[in-house]
């Protein structure tokens, strides 16, 4: 078997522990993606997807359990240590864009690559390669307000690669837009993943899409099956 490239081991969550009004989300839950797997996470609202997702993205801590990216566990590191990790390997895709309005698809893409510490010229360059591989170069210089709901997701999707992630984490991201344009809009997406040779977890309703993933996993009181 490849090496994981995300595994999450006996994770455990709940939200406001102790008190009468205590949910508990995760139940030692567990899940692997290999290097280069795309992974689909079916589950119903509410059942902790998101929750699982931070998790894995670092972007919130477990009450229990690991989480090991590139086979290194993540435990115990310090929050700026962490910020590094996430910033240099994790990008994350949401149901809605969250583009900055103000500032053109290309500034969208360049703006998290110089907060990693890339030159303009390089950050510009490597915005322009991604923005064309998704079919918007023409598009660039426009403002998020000016591009379709598909539009703006896709360069959502080039942010969300811009700093060369090694774990693609995305909560249904295509939820937002109509069937058919849900449906072209996650083929540009596979094809980027498969491109780049990215790992993914992918959170998502939609069955179809759920089948063009390489596995599809269920979360279900709090556990992976
Ligand atoms: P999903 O993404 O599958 O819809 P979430 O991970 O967003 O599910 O939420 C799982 C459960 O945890 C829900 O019942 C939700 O209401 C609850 N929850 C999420 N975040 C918080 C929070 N900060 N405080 C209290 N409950 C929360």
């Amino acid at each position: 078997m490849s090496e994981a490239m995300l595994a999450l081991d006996g994770i455990e969550k709940g939200y406001n522990r102790g008190k009468p009004s205590e949910v508990i989300v995760l139940r030692g839950a567990s899940l692997t993606v290999a290097k280069g797997e795309v992974v689909a996470l079916v589950a119903p609202s509410g059942a902790g997807k998101s929750t699982l997702l931070h998790i894995a993205g670092l972007l919130d801590v477990a009450d229990a359990g690991t989480v090991s990216l590139g086979g290194a566990e993540m435990g115990g590191l310090s929050d700026r240590v962490r910020t590094e990790v996430r910033r240099a390997e994790v990008g994350f895709i949401y149901q809605f864009h969250h583009l900055l309005p103000e500032f053109s698809a290309l500034e969208n893409v360049v703006i998290p690559q110089l907060a990693n510490g890339a030159t303009r010229a390089a950050a510009e360059a490597r915005a322009m390669d991604l923005l064309g591989k998704v079919g918007l170069g023409p598009r660039a210089g426009h403002r998020p307000a000016a591009l379709s709901g598909g539009e703006q997701q896709r360069v959502a999707f080039c942010r969300a690669l811009a700093n060369a992630p090694k774990l693609l984490l995305a909560d249904e991201p295509t939820g937002n837009l109509d069937p058919a344009t849900s449906d072209q809009v996650f083929g540009v997406l596979m094809e980027l993943v498969r491109s780049t040779g990215l790992s993914a977890l992918i959170a998502t309703h939609n069955l179809e899409l759920a089948a063009r993933m390489d596995r599809v996993v269920r979360l279900s009181a709090g556990q992976v099956t």
